[in-house]
This record gives C-alpha cells, sequence and structure tokens, in this order.
C-alpha cells in the first residue's frame, strides 16, 4: 500500500531542489503533487517529465493573490489539497555591518511572510472542506543557531521554526498537523553562489568551503536532498497523526556537534 494514495499535496519552490526530490517522492507513495514555484518554464519542464499526476503552478509566496489563484488551480484539477510543503525560500548571506534593509525585507518577505500566508491560505482551504491535512514547513539548522555572515536566513529559519510551533497549536483543532524539517547542509544548485560567497569572504579556494563544511558534518558527508524525503513522506503520512507543532532535525549529526 502506498502512504499517500489518494492525496494531493501543494509543494512551493519545488521545480529544483529539495522541493523536487519531494514531489518525486510524495507521486512515488501515490500522491498527485503540484510544483509550486516562480520559475514556471522550470515548473512546467518538471511537471512534464513527470507525468500527468503532476501538474505545474504559477505560484508566487510574497503575493497573496498568486497564493490564492495558486490554490484554486490545484483544486480545480486535483479536487483539492491535502498536503502542504511550505519549501521556496532564499538564501542570503552578507557581514552584519553589510545587510541593506532591502535583503532583509526580501529575505523575511520570502522565508517567513511567504511560509505564514500560504500557510493561512491552505489551512483556509482545509478548514472549509473538513479536511484533516498536513503542513510541512522547511526550517533549518541555521534556525536553531547563529552563523557569522547568514543573520538574517537565520532568523527567518527561527522565524519558520516559531510559527511552526504557533500554527501547530492553533490548527490542529481542525485536525490540520503543522510540523517543520530541519535540515543541515544540503548539496545542490544554490551551493555554487554560497561557496563564491564564502570564497570572497573567507578567502577560501573555490570549493573549499563546501568541501570544508561536508567534512564538518559528523555523518561524513553533506546531506542530499533524497536523505530528507523519508521525513517528509512520514510527516505526511496517516503514521504522524499525532505529531503537532513539531520541528525535526535531519542533518546527519549537526545539530549535535
Ligand atoms: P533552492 O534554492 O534550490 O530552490 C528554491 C526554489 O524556490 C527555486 O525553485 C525558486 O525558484 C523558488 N522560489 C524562490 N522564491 C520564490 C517565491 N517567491 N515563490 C515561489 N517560489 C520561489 O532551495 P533548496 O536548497 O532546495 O532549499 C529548499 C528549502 O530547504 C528552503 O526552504 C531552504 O531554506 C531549506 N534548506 C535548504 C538547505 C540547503 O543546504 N540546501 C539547508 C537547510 C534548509
Amino acid at each position: 500500500m502506498k502512504r499517500l494514495e489518494g492525496k494531493t499535496a501543494l509543494i512551493t519552490g519545488a521545480a529544483r531542489g529539495i522541493g523536487l526530490a519531494f514531489a518525486e517522492a510524495y507521486l512515488r507513495e501515490g500522491a498527485r503533487v503540484a510544483i509550486g514555484d516562480i520559475d514556471i518554464a522550470r515548473a512546467r519542464a518538471e511537471a512534464a517529465r513527470l507525468g500527468p499526476h503532476v501538474m505545474a503552478v504559477d505560484l508566487d509566496v510574497t503575493k497573496d493573490d498568486s497564493i490564492e489563484a495558486g490554490v484554486a488551480a490545484v483544486a480545480a484539477q486535483f479536487g483539492q489539497i491535502d498536503i502542504l510543503v511550505n519549501n521556496a525560500a532564499i538564501f542570503t548571506a552578507a557581514p552584519l555591518v553589510d545587510i541593506s534593509r532591502a535583503d532583509y525585507a526580501r529575505t523575511f518577505d520570502i522565508n517567513v511572510a511567504g511560509t505564514l500566508f500560504t500557510m493561512q491560505a491552505v489551512a483556509r482551504h482545509m478548514i472549509e472542506r473538513g479536511i484533516r491535512g498536513r503542513i510541512i514547513n522547511m526550517a533549518s539548522q541555521a534556525g536553531r543557531r547563529g552563523e557569522s555572515l547568514v543573520a538574517v536566513y537565520c532568523a527567518t529559519k527561527a522565524a519558520v521554526i516559531s510559527l511552526t510551533q504557533s500554527a501547530g497549536l492553533n490548527l490542529i483543532q481542525h485536525g490540520i498537523n503543522v510540523n517543520a524539517i530541519a535540515p543541515g547542509v544540503v548539496d545542490g544548485e544554490h551551493w555554487d553562489g554560497v561557496d563564491a560567497f564564502f570564497a570572497k569572504h573567507e578567502g577560501k579556494a573555490p570549493g573549499q568551503k563546501k568541501r570544508e563544511v561536508g567534512e564538518a558534518v559528523p555523518y561524513g558527508r553533506m546531506g542530499r536532498a533524497g536523505d530528507l524525503t523519508g521525513m517528509a513522506v512520514f510527516l505526511a503520512s496517516d503514521e504522524a497523526e499525532y505529531i503537532v507543532a513539531q520541528t525535526y532535525n535531519v542533518d546527519g549529526g549537526q545539530w549535535m556537534s
């Protein structure tokens, strides 16, 4: 028996990276999946590759009308939304003395307001229809502790952990479970830019920061998107019915190190 048979999931920021790996994992478990992303060309290409049980949705988590239209589009094509993964986010880094208000506002708008208002729109949809749904927010080890050069991103992920606690406590009365996943460092496309940033600010050779970060993980390597899919499926499944307002580390031991 597939664990998400008959369910529909909306995953934001799923045109690539971790969100796309979740889309593939949910599909394997029998769900229909909506890939919501501002990169609609890539979302469409991935949806076409994955087949008829996957759709692409042009969805910008910073715009309420775009979120509403995205939710309506998924409901129109697949009937309803049972699972939401708030995965869309951006990584920003800067020395503290260089952080601009514009970068601060943009990072919070996508990572925090985007998570909150997508949760709100989908929770309304679930409550109206009596759906005992699941919401999974993507936090990070960056939300567990500060990092030099990464103040704003860390603060957004701490806010996601806090929002998960409050939303989880508020929405469980409607049978909606809200939980979060806190990965450690995960390899992916965005690392090219991250590595270049640290090369500039810490004088590292190209590729050096990424290598060092991987070696520092107690497990012995950086995470891969596939390392997170087991938790993402579990939290969306019936087995997680009694789990409320939690954030789970899936990090190769980084939290303990
Ligand atoms: P990524 O940068 O590879 O992909 C993010 C996706 O979000 C992109 O497809 C992008 O187009 C989309 N996006 C950006 N702004 C958007 C918006 N306004 N509306 C909708 N979509 C938007 O990210 P990733 O590395 O796969 O990370 C996925 C999630 O996991 C994020 O929440 C991230 O903070 C978290 N995370 C990542 C790592 C890591 O090391 N990669 C570690 C911990 C947590």
